[in-house]
């Protein structure tokens, strides 16, 4: 029997390797980073999908929809499999009314899924291969390239997602899906932070406050501000720096967000993201008592490789490419236009992938 190499041990990757383990394949894992668990590790770790089918569709356009579908309509069997294979149930459900899912702990994760991994190795393989790489937020290059963001974005995420899928992909012929210029991310105080503290510092509180650029402009509306706030982020990184300030008022401030006020949220942004008002670079709006400077940060990227339901890569012509699987955000076109679970995508279609490459061994 042959081994499947899978590249990327993040969410995707130690979902395909698990479930192909579990199907009695020999499979290696190679991981590019000096451990494993990707983003995944570093997140909130709340899979979750839309409560209905209708509203993906509505918040996320622009995607493809029988992806859409699989991910929703398989997603509660995947958490079930998750959870039957210990991963530690920390909330059993999102907290959000919007979303169904589970709340798990990101190191249980991976210590669930754990296999043998190859560390420090680069995914790139001849043969059969599941990509589950993460996407190409961390590459500077393909940031500028695909999302053309009006200054660098900064890093929310893991170090090695730099597009390694997405250009051996191309190298073998797939179409990239439309939306290549929707990322996911947050943004975050305009100071130096590290992964430690990227759920904790996100600044998630744009729909309370006045929004305006580096040049003064009130360039988002508060009330255009989504639940996720994605969109916020996306039209920050077009303004000049790809920085926006909030400006509260002492309403603003005693709003809550979740079990804080947002009074707590600027309170834990560091000291030079908190701008004096008379340091501001335009006259603050009458009432106004805070101010904090954000970055549009990316998390992960959107659009991607385009694939098919059962994750096989697609070529231009539409047809699947002989042997290449791709899962997780390494998949594109399925978030487009709007906010869904990374991690739901990478469970469904991890195990989408891992089942058709066991087929197609079995038929090769
Ligand atoms: C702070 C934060 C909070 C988040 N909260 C949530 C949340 O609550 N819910 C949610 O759904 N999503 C959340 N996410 C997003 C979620 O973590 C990602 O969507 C998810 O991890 C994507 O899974 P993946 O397997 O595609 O990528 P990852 O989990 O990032 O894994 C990719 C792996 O591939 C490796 N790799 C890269 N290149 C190569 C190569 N050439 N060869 C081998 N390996 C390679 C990387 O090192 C990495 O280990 C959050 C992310 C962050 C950073």
């Amino acid at each position: 029997m042959s081994d499947i190499s899978v590249a990327g041990a993040g969410m995707a990757g130690l979902v395909a390797a698990a479930r192909l383990r579990e199907l009695g394949r020999r499979v290696v894992l190679r991981e590019k980073g000096s451990r494993v668990g990707g983003s995944m590790l570093l997140s909130s770790c709340v899979v979750f999908r839309h409560r209905e089918f209708a509203a993906f569709r509505a918040e996320c356009p622009g995607g493809e929809e029988t992806l859409q579908r699989l991910v929703w309509e398989r997603l509660d069997d995947a958490v079930e499999w998750l959870v039957a294979r210990g991963a530690p149930v920390v909330w059993e459900e999102t907290g959000n009314p919007r979303t169904v899912g589970k709340r798990f702990d990101p190191r249980g994760v991976v210590n669930a899924l754990a296999g043998e991994v190859v560390l420090g190795a680069d995914g790139r393989v001849d043969g059969p291969l599941i990509l589950c790489t993460g996407g190409f937020a961390a590459s500077s290059e393909l940031v500028a390239r695909y999302v053309e963001p009006a200054a660098p974005l900064r890093l929310r995420a893991n170090a090695w997602s730099s597009g390694d899928g997405l250009l051996l992909g191309l190298e073998r012929g797939a179409a990239l899906t439309p939306g290549m210029a929707d990322f996911y991310g947050r943004n975050m105080p305009d100071a130096a932070w590290d992964e430690t503290e990227l759920v904790a510092l996100s600044q998630l509180y744009g729909r309370f406050a006045r929004i305006f650029d580096e040049d003064g402009i009130e360039f988002f509306a508060r009330d255009d501000v989504s639940w996720s706030e994605t969109n916020l982020v996306a039209a920050t990184a077009r303004r000049r720096g790809a920085k926006a300030y909030y400006v509260l008022d002492e309403a603003a401030l005693a709003e809550r967000v979740r079990d804080r006020t947002v009074a707590d949220l600027v309170a834990v942004a560091p000291a030079e993201a908190r701008v004096p008002l008379a340091d501001l670079p335009f006259e603050p709006p009458a009432g106004a008592v805070a101010a904090v400077r954000v970055i549009a940060s990316i998390t992960h990227t959107i659009g991607g490789l385009g694939v098919d339901e059962r994750a096989r890569v697609l070529r231009r012509d539409g047809l699947p490419i002989d042997g290449l699987w791709a899962a997780g955000v390494d998949a594109g076109g399925i978030a487009t236009g709007g906010y869904a679970s990374g991690l739901a995508q990478a469970l469904v279609l991890g195990l989408a992938a891992a089942e058709d490459a066991a087929r197609w061994f079995d038929s090769g």
